[in-house]
C-alpha cells in the first residue's frame, strides 16, 4: 500500500497501528509512511473521531471545541502548508476523552454484549459518551446466539462489610473443547463485599489447591487482609485433606453450602452464568474458534467487574473494591486468530 500526494509521487506504507500523543490518549489507524518527514494529521478523522471544528484562513487555522466555540490548537500556513504549531495540549484532553464517545451498539460489543440499561446508566453516571439513540430490540445476533437472557438480578442485597470476610468459590469443567493453552477447567473467586471476580483457567482438576495458594498469597498481599470465611459446594475439590489443611493453616472457615439447595451458591452461579453469557456473545461476535473460550471468558470477567450493577447501588465492583471508578477508555474488541 502506498500514499499518494498531489504531485503523484507515491510512499510506501509499512506499519498501519496505534500510536499514543500521551499515556492517555491514542490515535487509531495511524499510516507509517518512513520516507515521509512530516507527520500528517487527517482533517477528515479528526473531525469525524473528535468533538471539534477546523476553521482554516488565508494564513492560520483554529482547531475548536464544536459545542464551546473554545480554540483547542493553532496553526500557521508555512509555504501552502499548515502547521500545528501552538502546543497541542488542550488538543490531547478532546482525543483521549473522544475514545469515550462512540454509539450505542459500539459500546453494546465493547462491554461483552451488556444490557442496555447498564449502557443507559455508565452514561448517566458520565463514564461512557453515547453518540447515538437506543437502537431496536433484537438488533445484535451475537447476544441472540449466546441466548444471554440479560435478566434482571433477582439476589438480595445483603453482603459482607469489608473486602475478603466472605470468599464464593466455584469450579467448572471440563470444557467441551481445550483452550489453545490445553486449559479445560476454571474456577472463580468472588468476593461478598465487592462482588470482584478472580478467574483462573486450570488443565486438570487437581491443579486447585496450588491455584488456591496463588490467590491466597495475591489477595492477602494486595488488600492487607485475609479471607474469613470460604464457600463452596461439596466438590472432591474442596473436600480433600490438602485444601481442608490450607484452611486450617490459613484460619480460614469452610462453609459448605447443602447439596440440595442451590441458591446457597447462587451469587457464584450468577456469575458463572453472566461470564459464560458474556464470554460466547464476545465468541460469536468476532467469529472466534471454540478453543479460544479462555480469552474470552478471562474478557468477559474483566469486563463485568467494570459494569455497575443495582446491588451495588449503580457502583461497578472494580469501584467498590478500589475506591475509584474504572477507566472505560482501553476497551479494545481484541480476540484474534
Ligand atoms: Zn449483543
Amino acid at each position: 500500500m502506498c500514499v499518494t500526494f498531489g504531485s503523484g509521487q507515491s510512499l510506501p506504507i509499512t506499519h498501519i497501528g496505534n500510536t499514543s500523543l500521551n499515556n492517555s490518549t491514542t490515535l487509531q489507524n495511524v499510516l507509517v509512511v518512513p520516507n515521509l518527514t512530516k507527520n500528517l494529521l487527517s482533517i477528515n478523522r479528526l473531525t469525524n473521531d473528535s468533538n471539534v471544528d477546523v476553521l482554516f484562513s488565508n494564513n492560520y487555522f483554529n482547531v475548536q471545541d464544536r459545542k464551546t466555540g473554545e480554540i483547542l490548537a493553532r496553526g500557521i500556513c508555512e509555504n501552502g502548508f499548515y502547521v500545528l504549531t501552538q502546543s497541542h495540549k488542550s488538543l490531547v484532553v478532546v482525543l483521549s476523552a473522544s475514545h469515550l464517545r462512540a454509539p450505542f451498539n459500539k459500546w453494546h460489543s465493547l462491554l461483552g454484549h451488556v444490557a442496555f440499561d447498564t449502557i443507559t446508566t455508565l452514561n448517566k453516571l458520565g463514564h461512557v459518551f453515547l453518540t447515538s439513540l437506543l437502537p431496536k430490540p433484537g438488533l445484535c445476533n451475537s447476544c441472540e446466539l449466546s441466548k444471554a437472557k440479560h435478566l434482571p438480578f433477582v439476589e438480595n442485597n445483603k453482603h459482607a462489610q469489608q473486602v475478603l470476610d466472605l470468599i464464593h468459590c466455584d469450579l467448572w469443567g471440563p470444557a467441551p473443547i481445550a483452550s489453545t493453552d490445553g486449559y479445560l477447567y476454571y474456577v472463580i473467586f468472588v468476593d461478598d463485599y465487592s462482588r470482584f471476580t478472580w478467574f483462573y483457567p486450570l488443565k486438570a482438576k487437581s491443579d486447585f489447591y496450588h491455584i488456591l495458594i496463588i490467590f491466597f498469597n495475591f489477595v492477602q498481599n494486595q488488600f492487607s487482609t485475609s479471607v474469613k470465611v470460604f464457600q463452596s459446594d461439596g466438590g472432591t475439590e474442596f473436600i480433600n485433606h490438602r485444601v481442608q489443611n490450607c484452611f486450617q493453616e490459613h484460619g480460614i472457615h469452610h462453609r459448605l453450602s447443602c447439596p440440595h439447595t442451590p441458591e446457597q451458591n447462587g451469587r457464584v452461579e450468577r456469575k458463572h452464568r453472566h461470564i459464560t453469557e458474556t464470554g460466547l456473545a464476545i465468541m460469536f461476535n468476532a467469529h472466534a474458534p471454540s478453543k479460544l473460550w479462555v480469552d474470552a471468558f478471562t474478557s468477559a470477567t474483566y469486563i463485568i467487574n467494570r459494569l455497575p450493577t443495582k446491588i451495588l447501588e449503580n457502583k461497578s465492583p472494580f469501584e467498590i473494591l478500589f475506591k475509584q471508578p474504572p477507566s472505560y477508555s482501553n476497551l479494545r474488541i481484541s480476540i484474534s486468530l
